[in-house]
Formats: C-alpha cells, sequence, structure tokens
C-alpha cells in the first residue's frame, strides 16, 4: 500500500497556515482518537496516520523535504526521525497542541500522566522498509540481508540509561507527573496549558548518573543487519512484518516491528497478471502454417515448447503450473502464451512472388468456422 499524500490526509492544501494546519488536524484527531473508538483498529490506523501527518507538515524542515521529494525525502519511516510512529509520540503531540485549558481536555488531558494503561505497554516504534524483488525471487520466495538502522538496547547500560546501575530519580522539574501546567490570566479568565515536561519528556523520571555510552536513552542507533526470509508469491505493495526488529524505546520496553513493503521489478518479458504470467510470442505466419518448436522464456530459465501446425493469430497457449506459487498455498498459476503473428512490412521481389502465388490458394483463403474462432470467442474461452 503506499503511503498518502499528508496534505489529503489532513484535507488541507499545500498553502495550509499553521493555525489552519492545526485546526485541521485537532478535528481529525478528536474524531478518530482511540478513546472515542475503543477496540477500532480502522480509527486507530486513521489516527496514527493523521498524526504522522502533521508531524511532519507542522515542522518546517520536514514540511520543506516532503514538499520537494514527497515521502522519499523523509527516509524510512518519515516520522520521528527514526521511522514508524507510535503512541507515544501522538501523546506528547497531543500534550503540545491540547492543554487542560482547551475544551479537548477530557479526551486528551493526562494522555500520559495518569499513568495507566498507556504507559504500561512501552513499545518502541515500527520501521518501514521497501524491498525491491525480481521476478524470479517473487517466484521461488527468497532470503535477504539486509542492512536497517535502528535503535537497540545500550549493552553498557543493560537498557536502564543509567552509568551505575538503576538510579532513576523522580523529576524535580514536573515532579514526576511528566507535565507542566502553567496558568495565565487573560482577559477571559484563568487559563491552564499543559505541556510535556521538557527535562524528562513527559516521562516523570530522570536519570541522574547517565550512562556515557547513550547519555541516558538507554538506546542507541545501530547499523543492523537482518535477514528477511521472504515467501513465494508476494507482490507488489505486501507489508510483511517483523515483530521486534523495529526500534527499542528509551529505557526499556518491548521493541517495534520492522514493516517490509514489497516492490516488484518489472520483467523484460513477462507481465504477471494474479499469480499467472503472460508472455507475449511473436511468431512468423509460416512457422503458424507449418508448426516449429519455438523457444520462449519462463520464470526460471527457458524452455521450449512445440507451435502446432494451424495455430491462430490471438490463441492463448497455456503451460500449466509455470506461473507463481499462491503466497496462501492455493497451487501455482500457469504461463498463459499469447500468439501474435508477424506480419513483415517489407519483402523482396522474390518473397513477394511466392506470396503472390499462396494468395490465391485455395487453403489461403479465409473460412467462418471452428478453426478459427473469432477473437471475441478465443478470448471467452479463455476467461471463463
Ligand atoms: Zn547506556
Ligand atoms: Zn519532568
Amino acid at each position: 500500500m503506499a503511503k498518502k499524500d499528508y496534505y489529503e490526509v489532513l484535507g488541507v492544501s499545500k498553502s495550509v497556515t499553521a493555525e489552519e494546519l492545526k485546526k485541521a488536524y485537532r478535528k481529525l484527531a478528536i474524531k478518530y482518537h482511540p478513546d472515542k473508538n475503543p477496540g477500532d483498529k480502522e480509527a486507530e490506523d486513521k489516527f496514527k496516520e493523521i498524526a504522522e501527518a502533521y508531524g511532519v507538515l507542522s515542522d518546517p524542515d520536514k514540511k520543506a523535504k516532503y514538499d520537494r521529494f514527497g515521502h522519499e525525502g523523509l527516509g524510512a519511516g518519515g516520522f520521528g526521525g527514526a521511522g514508524g510512529v507510535n503512541m507515544e509520540d501522538i501523546f506528547s503531540q497531543f500534550g503540545d497542541i491540547f492543554g487542560d485549558g482547551s475544551p479537548f481536555g477530557s479526551f486528551f488531558g493526562g494522555g500520559r500522566s495518569s499513568g495507566g494503561s498507556r504507559r504500561a505497554v512501552r513499545k518502541g516504534s515500527d520501521l518501514r522498509i521497501k524491498l525491491k524483488l525480481n521476478l524470479e525471487e517473487i517466484a521461488n520466495g527468497v532470503e535477504k540481508k539486509i542492512k536497517v538502522k535502528r535503535y537497540v538496547s545500550c549493552k553498557s547500560c543493560s537498557g536502564n540509561g543509567s552509568k551505575h546501575g538503576n538510579s532513576l530519580q523522580t523529576c524535580g522539574t514536573c515532579n514526576g507527573s511528566g507535565q507542566i501546567r502553567r496558568v495565565q490570566q487573560t482577559m477571559l479568565g484563568q487559563m491552564v496549558t499543559t505541556n510535556t515536561c521538557h527535562v524528562c519528556n513527559g516521562e516523570g523520571k530522570v536519570v541522574l548518573d547517565r550512562c556515557e555510552v547513550c547519555f541516558g536513552e538507554g538506546r542507541v542507533l545501530e547499523e543492523d543487519m537482518i535477514t528477511i526470509k521472504i515467501p513465494a508469491g508476494v507482490a507488489e505493495g505486501m507489508q510483511l512484518s517483523m515483530s521486534g526488529k523495529g526500534n527499542v524505546p528509551s529505557r526499556g520496553g518491548v521493541a517495534g516491528d520492522l514493516l517490509i513493503q514489497i516492490e516488484e521489478e518489472e520483467h523484460l518479458q513477462l507481465k504477471r497478471d494474479g499469480n499467472n504470467l503472460i508472455y507475449d510470442l511473436p511468431l512468423n505466419f509460416v512457422d503458424a502454417v507449418l508448426g516449429r518448436e519455438v523457444e520462449i522464456p519462463v520464470v526460471t530459465g527457458k524452455v521450449k515448447i512445440h507451435i502446432k501446425a494451424g495455430t491462430q493469430a490471438g490463441e492463448v497457449l497455456r503451460l500449466k503450473g509455470k506461473g507463481l506459487k499462491d503466497l496462501n498455498g492455493y497451487g501455482t498459476g500457469d504461463q498463459l502464451i499469447y500468439v501474435n503473428i508477424y506480419t513483415p512490412k517489407t519483402v523482396s521481389s522474390e518473397e513477394k512472388a511466392i506470396l503472390e502465388k499462396l494468395r490465391e490458394s485455395p487453403n489461403f483463403q479465409p473460412k467462418a468456422g471452428s478453426d478459427n474462432k473469432s477473437i471475441f470467442d478465443k478470448m471467452k474461452d479463455f476467461f471463463h
């Protein structure tokens, strides 16, 4: 599945102002918020999608890259630098955009600070990569070794971020709540805004003696060699996921997933139609009349096939089981050979003389009947 256009996702134009963007995001975020749509996976995906779009478009640097290069310009994932989008990121984003003072406080207030279920599951962000495969790899399945930059647990501190074992302390700036409330007097009365604590990043705890390797993060960015097993029969746009091969969250937790999007390299001679492969066979008409053995490409190399004498233009020959294996194990497709009679554009005077003779010969007069089905019947035979 190709990524949707971020502007489209938020329903705004390219000339959107920061204020309009925020408004559009807020409206959609409320509609699709998981608290409002419990257990609705579609709403959650939509929610992540709009959060990702907003994350990019609200950042001038990322927006500029996206405007110039599209999703490619943002690198793997496109959100949050290291890729993927996770709920923690989204809720920290909410902390900035919706405070307790907003009318939406009931939905978003305390998304983090209330502790609860969301913080209990600390899962790192997913990583997304694209993987280009040729037809042969798709036909046989393949094992690919791929370098992926991902956050892994820091070995020096075993992932807790502290130099001497676990010495997490309550954050003094936010007193452990992870949020900073600011009370302002305005013309309309008291206004309370809540922001994510910048000292502890909303976690409520800080590491005092930071590990020198990961600077207290508990994780380090590393280039990891990952072996990906691709089953036979995958297709363009499919997404495979390897659980636990995404990013580890800071200071302990479960790693996110590695999401692999399949891209198909076009084969020069074989076109794919589901699990079938189609080959266009140019045949000279003498061979069609007299029959002949010809060599044709198949996904595993070449095979010789026999063209019967009297083969018609537009006839479709079938090599059973020479297509692609079904991904879900429902058999194997066929290779279809479309007979395409080649007509020379120039002939010598000698050739012309022969052909002139054939032109009048009784066998060369077109006859209606079972030997010469109409193109429509040939197609019908084939597809029904
Ligand atoms: Zn460390
Ligand atoms: Zn804090």
